[in-house]
């Protein structure tokens, strides 16, 4: 039996810990970007695997299956956050995309992350701003879903574990969602995956180390496009800016 109030504790202990609030929406990605020793790897990891976690004395390396929805990545990359700072059953964890799984320590991840990305205070607040009696129509959930930046899935799980809605109901709001959200006038990117050139990319320490080594001027520049080029940082080695049309620094 997982301690919901626990994770809910951690969750909130962490978002105090990376400099937010406990209530606020979060930008992950940005938060996670400032963790010390941190690399980020976005990649294609399959049908099947939602993230990576790596961490030892020398590694501490968070992977995120990049072919998943925008929304999914995010609530992916809080439950490697909970393996990263929480878990101590394993150095090195592959987790799988579907929800509900069997482990332990999968199941506090998903938690944790539910609570993260959604804080329980925060939900139920915005619940009751939406509704007064508790009924929740597919309006309200891709409300909330858009609110807190979280996957479709992520909160359907998450509303039905409140006992918001039933599997069933949970089942009728599983399709239609992002026509339906475009027609409610959000923006669609919750909902998918980053283009397919752009799903390759690594963020943070390695980058970092990559250009201390060069500022060193202990390997050769072709080294260092290797090492560059291998993270599938071709827009560091060739310039991408070249070819976008520079920057726009308003
Ligand atoms: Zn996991």
């Amino acid at each position: 039996m997982i301690d919901k109030l626990e994770l809910n504790t951690n969750a909130q202990d962490l978002r105090e810990k990376l400099g937010e609030d406990a209530n606020s929406p979060v930008d992950i990605f940005a938060l996670a970007n400032q963790i010390e020793k941190l690399t980020i790897v976005f990649y294609p990891l399959g049908e099947n695997i939602s993230g990576i976690c790596v961490k030892d004395e020398i590694v501490k390396l968070i992977a995120i299956n990049s072919s998943m929805s925008y929304g999914r990545q995010r609530y992916s990359m809080a439950h490697e956050l909970y393996h990263l700072y929480y878990d101590t059953s394993a150095g090195f964890n592959v987790c799988a995309k579907k929800f509900n799984p069997k482990g332990e320590s999968e199941k506090c991840a998903d938690q944790f992350a539910s609570y993260f990305i959604a804080p329980y205070g925060a939900l139920h607040k915005a619940i009751s701003h939406i509704t007064k009696d508790d009924r929740l129509e597919l309006s309200d959930i891709i409300a909330l879903e858009q609110y807190f930046g979280m996957s479709h899935q992520a909160m359907l799980w998450r509303l039905i574990s409140e006992g918001f809605l039933t599997k069933a109901e949970a089942d009728n709001y599983s399709s239609g969602v992002r026509s339906k959200a475009r027609s409610l006038g959000y923006e669609e990117k919750l909902y998918l995956p980053l283009p397919a050139d752009n799903q390759k990319r690594t963020y943070g320490y390695y980058i970092k180390q990559v250009r201390a080594l060069q500022q060193k001027n202990i390997v050769s520049s072709g080294k260092i496009d290797e090492l560059l080029l291998d993270a599938f940082r071709d827009d560091i080695v060739f310039g991408d800016d070249e070819y976008t049309g520079g920057e726009i620094l308003d």
